[in-house]
Formats: C-alpha cells, sequence, structure tokens
C-alpha cells in the first residue's frame, strides 16, 4: 500500500515497538513474554503528528518507514493512523454541506435546510455559543437518531410529542490499567458547555464494559 499525494490534514499516530520482532497473526497464539509484559513495550510506544505543514507523504509498508513532506522519516513496527475526517462523498455531493465541510442544521431538530431532510451524526456540523462545533460522538449521534424518528414518526401519524435534542452527553474516558474516567455534560449550556468530570478510577473502566456489553448484546 502506497499512500502518495496523501492530502494534508492526513495524521497518522504512530505506536514503535522493538524492531526485529517476528509480528503475529491473528490467527496466532498470543506470546507470553509480551503479554505478562506490557508495561516493558509500552515504554517504547512513541507518538508522532503530521501537521498540515508535515503531512505523510509516502508509506513504505515492506520496509515499514513513513516519509513526511519536510523530508523526515519515521520507523514503525505498528502503524495505526485517522484519515482526514470529512463528510461522506454523497453528502459533499448532494450540496448538503456548507463552507465549514459539515450539514448544516436547526441545532434542536436536526432539519437541514431542505424540507423534510434530517441529518445526524459525524456529518453534522453544529456550532455552540463558544465558538466550537459540537463535539462529533456517538452518544450525540445516538440522542439525535431518537429525536428525528421520534420527530418523523410524529409527522407520519399525527401523535405524540415534538421531541427535541438537548445537547446534553456524557462518555468514559479509558486510563489504562483497569481504571477510567467519566465526563457528562450539557454541551447547549451558554456561554460555555458545563461538564461534570469524574475523577479516575476502577468504577468508571467496569461501567464502561458494561455500557459495551449491553450494546454489543442488544445489537449483535
Ligand atoms: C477512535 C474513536 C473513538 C471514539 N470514542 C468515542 C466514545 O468513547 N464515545 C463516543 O460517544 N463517541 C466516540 N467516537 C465517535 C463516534 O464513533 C462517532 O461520533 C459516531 O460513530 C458517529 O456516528 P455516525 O453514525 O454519525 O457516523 P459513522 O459511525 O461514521 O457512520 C456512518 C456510516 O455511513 C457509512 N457511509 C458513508 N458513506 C456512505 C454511502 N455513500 N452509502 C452507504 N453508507 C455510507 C459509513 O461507512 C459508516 O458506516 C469515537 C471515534 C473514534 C474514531
Amino acid at each position: 500500500m502506497t499512500l502518495a499525494g496523501r492530502p494534508a490534514g492526513f495524521t497518522p499516530e504512530l505506536a514503535k515497538g522493538p524492531r526485529g520482532r517476528p509480528h503475529r497473526r491473528p490467527d496466532q497464539p498470543a506470546d507470553p513474554a509480551r503479554s505478562a509484559a506490557p508495561s516493558r513495550w509500552a515504554s517504547s510506544i512513541t507518538f508522532k503528528k503530521s501537521s498540515s505543514k508535515t503531512p505523510v507523504i509516502d508509506v513504505d509498508t515492506e520496509g515499514r518507514r513513513l516519509r513526511f513532506a519536510n523530508g523526515e522519516t519515521a520507523e514503525f513496527d505498528l502503524l495505526a493512523y485517522v484519515p482526514p475526517h470529512r463528510a461522506p462523498r454523497v453528502a459533499r455531493e448532494a450540496g448538503l454541506v456548507d463552507d465549514s465541510g459539515w450539514i448544516p442544521v436547526d441545532r434542536d431538530t436536526l432539519h437541514t435546510a431542505h424540507a423534510g431532510v434530517y441529518a445526524i451524526g459525524d456529518v453534522t456540523g453544529i456550532p455552540l455559543k463558544m465558538g466550537k462545533p459540537l463535539p462529533m460522538a456517538g452518544v450525540f449521534a445516538e440522542r439525535e437518531a431518537k429525536v428525528v424518528a421520534r420527530n418523523i414518526v410524529r409527522e407520519i401519524t399525527g401523535r405524540g410529542e415534538p421531541a427535541v435534542f438537548d445537547g446534553h452527553g456524557e462518555c468514559f474516558i479509558e486510563a489504562g490499567g483497569g481504571r477510567a474516567g467519566f465526563g457528562r455534560g450539557d454541551f447547549y449550556a451558554e456561554p460555555t458547555p458545563q461538564v461534570d468530570l469524574r475523577p479516575v478510577g476502577r468504577r468508571w473502566h467496569l461501567g464502561k464494559v458494561l455500557f459495551e456489553k449491553t450494546w454489543l448484546r442488544r445489537w449483535f
């Protein structure tokens, strides 16, 4: 795979371990020596962020080497990268997005500028009073979906109360080592979102595991 010519903004996160070790295929058993000593590996992981001035212009997967626009190179054992985050082509080509690159919506109903057309989740751009957009998060996507679904049902059946998305959301913040934090807040609060952060602890990690299991059971 060669990624020559990747646009600016291509953001790689490099997980770099000791080189020369055999890489385990998913169907191979884990190496107990590696599993038993995660901290030994963790200390050799580095993070490197590209910028619009120094985007990654090539990934040599055979040689496990990245090349940046400024001529720098970096080696990797495992590369996990985040491609540019943008609205899908279908939304862009339909003329739904504005200059921000996202679909503008009524922040209460998620209705777009087009009659009978709604947008929810990451594809939307909802500016907040503080000047930044509503964070893109699954918790918001889900709540927005419920609001839109209820309002569409109401439009069709004429029954029920109008639903409104209130900008509330929460998420676990994984800290590793069986511990996590938790944040919850009103992101529509003005002039700035009101977010309550709970200290990192084992309880929140267990909550996160339960949360994940609940979702997996519900859908799969
Ligand atoms: C690493 C990571 C960690 C995250 N952690 C959290 C977290 O802890 N809590 C949280 O709330 N959020 C988290 N998020 C954010 C969350 O994943 C997103 O906000 C959420 O998935 C957005 O949902 P969505 O349905 O709007 O978009 P998506 O989940 O991106 O779904 C859009 C779907 O549309 C499909 N699609 C695109 N174009 C077309 C087309 N033309 N035809 C058919 N299908 C198409 C895509 O393939 C995709 O499946 C995280 C995101 C990342 C990347």
